[in-house]
């Protein structure tokens, strides 16, 4: 069965040191969506927009071979927006506007075809309403789930009772310590586990990621890369790349899991080599595949 996907889906206003662009396609689902095509197919989507949403995205998504039954397009309605603006180091960026529109009263609906899917993609919303897609779904066999800061200050409690329930927690570093109350992140990684996740992934921007599990640490490298240009959807596209990659060949072991870490970092890499989407929307599988023979040789010893 199929890949599902619940999250944002938005307009981005993107300011770089290098160049910024205005209402250009975003949110979680759609970077998510975007790298896992490259896997496998369909990947289904359930999200809303307003009726300002360009028929050009849907269209684009489409070619990609994204489901769009679960997508609702509000009439009279505007789409989610977000503003950022990054520093010199990419690695800082400065949230400059969140509107929420008509995100703000999103009740995903799953479409009944979609009920049994046997992996889901939980992106970044609110823990409750994550709650609320479990809830509809028929036994997901495969759930991996996104969260950021806000929701880890806000909603503590609630992300507790998600966490119980997946599989594989993919978070940033400043998370990870903001949900263990602890700065080491080998520690912080054995709180998180011991809540329920049975995998933790935690992304170290430029400095690779990685994966606890299985009482073992899987430390991946990062791409080392010349042309950043929007770490915008970074996060996603790594989400995307990991779970499409374990959907394709449904291979739980720790080995494959840790070739799955390393497809997510491909599908991050070329993310933030062009603005907005851009960077997931041409590639072929023989620059996929190119990119994974020269991850493996860069950490290659003996
Ligand atoms: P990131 O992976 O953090 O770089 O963010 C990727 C996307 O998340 C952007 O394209 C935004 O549209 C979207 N986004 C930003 N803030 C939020 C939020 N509070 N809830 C859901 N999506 C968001």
């Amino acid at each position: 069965m199929g890949l599902l996907v619940v999250g944002s889906i938005g307009l981005d206003d993107i300011e770089t040191p290098f160049d910024k662009i205005q209402s250009a396609l975003g949110g979680s689902t759609t970077y998510i969506a975007l790298a896992a095509s490259y896997f496998s197919g369909p990947v289904n989507i359930v999200g809303v927009v307003g009726d300002d949403f360009g028929k050009e995205h849907i269209n684009m998504l489409e070619e990609h071979n994204v489901g769009l039954e679960g997508l609702q397009i509000v009439e009279g309605a505007k789409t989610f927006r977000y503003g950022c603006k990054y520093h010199y180091d990419l690695n800082v960026r400065d949230s400059l506007f969140t509107h929420l529109n008509v995100f703000e009263k999103f009740n995903p609906v799953i479409p009944d075809k979609d009920k049994k899917s046997s992996f889901i993609i939980l992106g970044n919303i609110a823990p409750n309403l994550q709650l609320n897609v479990l809830e509809q779904l028929n036994n997901p066999k495969f759930i991996v789930c996104d969260t950021m800061n806000f929701w880890i200050e806000r909603t503590y409690d609630e992300l507790q009772n998600v966490l119980k329930k997946v599989n594989v927690l993919i978070i940033n570093e400043s998370e990870a310590r903001l949900l263990s109350k602890e700065p080491n992140l080998i520690k912080a990684a054995k709180i998180i586990s011991e809540v329920g996740p049975q995998y933790l992934i935690i992304k170290k921007g430029e400095h690779g990621a990685l994966l606890f599990g299985e009482n073992t640490i899987f430390s991946a490298p990062a791409y080392p890369m010349e042309n950043i240009y929007d770490p915008t959807g970074a996060g996603d596209a790594f989400a995307g790349g990991f779970t499409g990659y374990l959907h394709k060949n449904r291979d739980f072991s720790f080995e494959n899991l840790k070739r799955a870490v390393i497809y997510g970092s491909i599908m991050a890499s070329f993310c933030v080599e062009k603005f907005s989407t851009k960077g997931l929307e041409n590639l072929s599988f023989l620059e996929i595949h190119n990119r994974f023979i020269e991850f493996r040789e860069l950490s290659k010893f003996d």
